[in-house]
């Protein structure tokens, strides 16, 4: 067998506390840390200790005491890599613990690339798919609601429901294809009976899976972001202020379903993806840039429209269609130019546009804090909780099930036609199979082993 590279890194805590904990994964751990560590008690090979136990001692360079620490030794393959693991429990706060991790680099591991641990978890079957892509999720996790959406996911929340409905479906297809198999002993007489409460059931769920799976997208990527607004009105300027309120822009990332660019800011733990469909940033005249329809278009797909007022000016024929336009969105217009003297009153915007309306000035950095605190009411308070709910935060996942959903509503026809048994089988399976891809799991195994070991014993 290959030896595996031994990787270490730091795994950060959550919430910043004076400790801090190297990780060191692969067959060389137990080597690596027995270069840099001196045990209090009798010096021991750590590869010779029990597996999971804590052994108190120092971290040594050379000849000098770099941290007092405690040694958590985990053997493969209980651990959470299936790998040999270390865990130093560093004490002397962040800058120790980089030198620490620096020593054990020296010493025979290699700096693990982000989400090594996990993908090697995944690997060596410790986690699932759906869990692995939590653990990612976490460690892109943007704030804190994407955080708690993430840790719900990996406790396998989503594996779960998944599971259990596949469970389901999987006991169904297993009871058909052996009653088909052996008629004399197994009855099918009208089995849809059976199994047409257990499918609207389980589609009851999943469309509440579905249903949540944008307030997840929302928590775990963003909120999608349109700002409308004519020319001149101050929509780069409000983009520059937004931009300027934290101390970076993370990234401009390509989106995802279409090439346009997103801009992600964040203001107080929110993050906004401000998609800039027309460059707001380079060009002017957006309306006009982009058209009304595609303006329409590029609002229908936000979870959010800004809408900038040019406040020191009077409504014109453009204003009123863009406020048209947003009516039914959940939109917020900013009367822009606040500080300069108004023609436009909240009044008559708020009847305009059925939104949120707030008197902003991008230059003079007015009514930016309220702008975010209308966006936090707006998305998150009350809406969303993270205790018994399950969010699907992944695109991948939504379509499986939206297709798993699909294949079982064919099933719920097939039964009301009164079609022949196998014909379920053929949907359910579908449904069952693209189930499995959210976890990683394949079709053909799960079947024989069902159908073996509940049905077919003995035969
Ligand atoms: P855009 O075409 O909508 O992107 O508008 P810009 O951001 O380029 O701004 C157009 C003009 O309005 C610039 O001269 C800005 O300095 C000015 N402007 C933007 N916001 C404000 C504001 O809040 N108050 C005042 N007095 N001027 C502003
Ligand atoms: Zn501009």
């Amino acid at each position: 067998m290959n030896k595996t590279e031994t990787i270490a890194g730091i795994s950060t805590a959550m919430y910043s506390s004076g400790i801090g904990i190297v990780r060191i994964s692969g067959d060389d751990a137990f080597s690596v840390i027995d270069r840099i560590f001196k045990p209090i008690k009798k010096s021991k090979k750590m590869a010779e200790v029990p597996s999971h136990t804590i052994h108190y001692g120092f971290i040594m360079n050379e000849d000098d005491i770099l941290d007092e620490v405690l040694v958590l030794v985990m053997k493969a393959p209980h651990t959470y890599t299936r790998e040999n693991t270390v865990e130093i429990d560093c004490h002397g706060g962040v800058l120790v613990t980089k030198k620490i991790l620096e020593l054990v680099l020296k010493s025979g591991a290699r700096s693990a690339d982000p989400g090594e641990f996990t993908k090697r978890a995944f690997l060596n079957g410790r986690i699932d798919l759906a869990q692995a892509e939590a653990v990612m999720d976490l460690i892109n996790a943007e704030n804190e609601f994407a955080m708690s959406s993430s840790v719900s996911q990996l406790r396998g929340s989503v594996s779960e429901k998944i599971r259990s409905i596949r469970g389901e479906i999987l006991y169904h297809v297993a009871y058909i294809e052996a009653a088909l198999d052996d008629p004399e002993h197994m009855e099918l007489d009208n089995y849809g009976d059976t199994l047409s409460p257990v499918i609207e059931k389980v589609c009851a769920d999943m469309e509440e899976l579905l249903a949540n799976a944008d307030n997840g997208r929302i928590l775990s990527e963003g909120i999608r972001t349109v700002i409308l607004g004519k020319p001149n009105v101050g929509k780069s300027s409000l983009l520059n202020v937004l931009v300027g309120s934290e101390r970076a822009i993370v990234t401009d990332i390509a989106g995802t379903t279409r090439d346009t660019l997103e801009e992600k800011i964040r203001i107080k733990d929110i993050s906004l993806n401000i998609v800039d469909t027309a460059g707001i940033r380079n060009t002017e005249d957006v309306i006009e840039k982009i058209g009304v329809s595609r303006a329409k278009e590029n609002a229908r797909e936000a979870d959010l429209v800004v809408f900038v007022v040019d406040a020191s000016r009077e409504l014109d024929a453009d204003d009123m269609e863009i406020a048209g336009l947003i009516r039914e969105k959940k939109s917020i217009v900013l009367l822009n130019k606040s500080d300069l003297e108004t023609k436009v009153t909240k009044c008559e915007m708020e009847e305009l546009t059925n939104s949120n309306v707030l008197e902003v000035s991008a230059k003079e950095n007015i009514g930016i804090e309220k702008f975010a605190d209308t966006i936090n009411e707006m998305f998150y308070q009350g809406e969303i909780s993270f205790n018994n709910q399950v969010f699907i935060t992944n695109v991948r996942h939504k379509e499986a099930i939206s297709l798993a959903y699909e294949s079982l509503k064919m099933v719920e026809e097939s039964i009301k036609k009164k079609m022949p048994e196998d014909f379920y089988c053929v949907d359910l399976m579908n449904a069952y199979g693209e189930l499995g891809r959210i976890i990683g799991e394949s079709v053909d195994e799960d079947l024989v082993d069902e159908i073996f070991c509940k049905f077919c014993m003995g035969k």
